[in-house]
């Protein structure tokens, strides 16, 4: 029997076990923050930021992030049509719509010209998504932004470790958010983080994630009704191993996606993630766009699956899924949205764990050159 090729999946070394070791025995009652402490430090001064917050989730980060800015009923936020759709449910969850734009034919990520288009007077912020890794252009999406005076958030869940001109992905907007799910290049399992340079929307994530409760009370001083978004100590202690060892992570990512480049030389058919002069793409998810005669992602994702191979489709349009169906905000987006229904349809994310050997790559090379030669 061949081993089955995964489609993610973490690289965990003695460091990890070492500290999360460390966390279950000694973290608690006073030391019972020590290791969110660090994580949180480590993951400010890598990414040059005044503020980190351990969260649960990206999704719960993106929650905060819009409550902070005092995003609610009435208001409309600009989210790409092409994301996972935490990027989107958020909008909802503070009771405003969500507008969902184009993407780039070349970085799969926010067009700030269909941005442009998507403003009204209630816009009050865009979503701008890395997506797989990829950089959407800041210069443009911040342009657009300043024009209109709107806030930029950076949900950077899919790009820990990206740069773009130089600065590192989460730190392109006034609030930048990551996850930690298991099949994300950093993980702790489940967990997120919110980073910001901005004192006030640190100071207001704080209370908003702790039960309205000030920082610092101990007297249950509720000041009103919030969430409890918290991250434990064996999650941080788990974080805090893998920020550490970041770029060893991230130069493993771009080696995978090198081997797959090589692999794939003769495929001139198939279009691979792009990575600009001006960006370092971390390659979360090598993703490969087929050509149409294929018929489509599903037949090609069942084909390699067949072979042992797992793979996942790439996002279809928010505004195809059931989720936002009957929404006017969906109905508009798919007669708009030309590139997220010409891409969405025809691409798949290949296998990018960070235990993926070049064998393994040369063997999902052949199996996809197989299916090319076949159709
Ligand atoms: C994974 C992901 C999220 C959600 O992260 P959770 O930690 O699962 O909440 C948000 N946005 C994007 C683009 C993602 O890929």
């Amino acid at each position: 029997m061949m081993k089955r090729i995964h489609v993610s999946g973490p690289s965990i070394t003695e460091r990890e076990i070492a500290y999360v070791t460390d966390a279950v025995s000694h973290a608690w009652l006073s030391n019972a923050n020590v290791y969110n402490e660090r994580f949180e430090r480590a993951f400010a001064d890598y990414h040059g930021v005044r503020h980190a917050v351990s969260l649960p989730s990206c999704t719960s980060a993106l929650h905060l992030s819009l409550l902070a800015l005092g995003i609610g009923p009435g208001d409309e936020v600009i989210v790409p049509d092409c994301t996972w759709i935490a990027s989107a449910a958020p909008i909802s969850y503070v009771g405003a719509t969500p507008v969902f734009a184009d993407i780039e034919r070349d970085t799969w990520c926010l067009s700030a010209e269909a941005v442009e288009a998507c403003v009204t007077p209630r816009t009050r912020a865009l979503i701008a998504v890395d997506l797989y890794g990829g950089m959407p252009d800041y210069e443009a999406l911040h342009a657009v932004a300043r024009r209109h005076g709107i806030a930029v958030i950076e949900d950077a869940a899919e790009a820990a470790g990206s740069q773009y001109r130089g600065r590192a992905a989460g730190t392109l907007g006034a609030v930048g958010t990551f996850s930690f799910h298991g099949s994300k290049t950093l993980t702790t399992g489940e967990g997120g983080m919110l980073i910001t340079d901005d004192d006030a929307i640190y100071r207001r994530v704080l209370v908003l994630r702790d039960h309205g409760r000030q920082p610092g009370d101990t007297l249950f001083d509720n000041r009103e009704v919030g969430y409890k978004y918290k991250m434990s100590s064996l999650q941080a202690a788990l974080g805090l191993a893998q920020i550490e060892r970041i770029e060893e992570l991230v130069a493993r990512k771009r080696e995978i996606f090198a081997w797959y480049r090589e692999a794939l030389d003769g495929c001139s058919d198939i279009t691979l993630n792009s990575e600009p002069p001006h960006v370092r793409n971390s390659y979360w998810m090598v993703t490969a766009v087929l050509p149409e005669r294929l018929g489509g992602k599903v037949a090609a994702i069942r084909h390699l699956a067949e072979r042992g191979i797992d793979t996942r489709p790439f996002f279809s349009p928010l505004s195809s899924l059931q989720a936002y169906a009957g929404s006017a905000s969906a109905l508009q987006a798919r007669e708009r949205n030309r590139v997220c229904y010409e891409i969405g349809p025809h691409a798949i994310n290949l296998p990018s764990g960070l235990q993926l050997e070049r064998a393994d790559v040369e063997r999902v090379a052949r199996e996809l050159e197989g299916l090319l030669a076949s159709a």
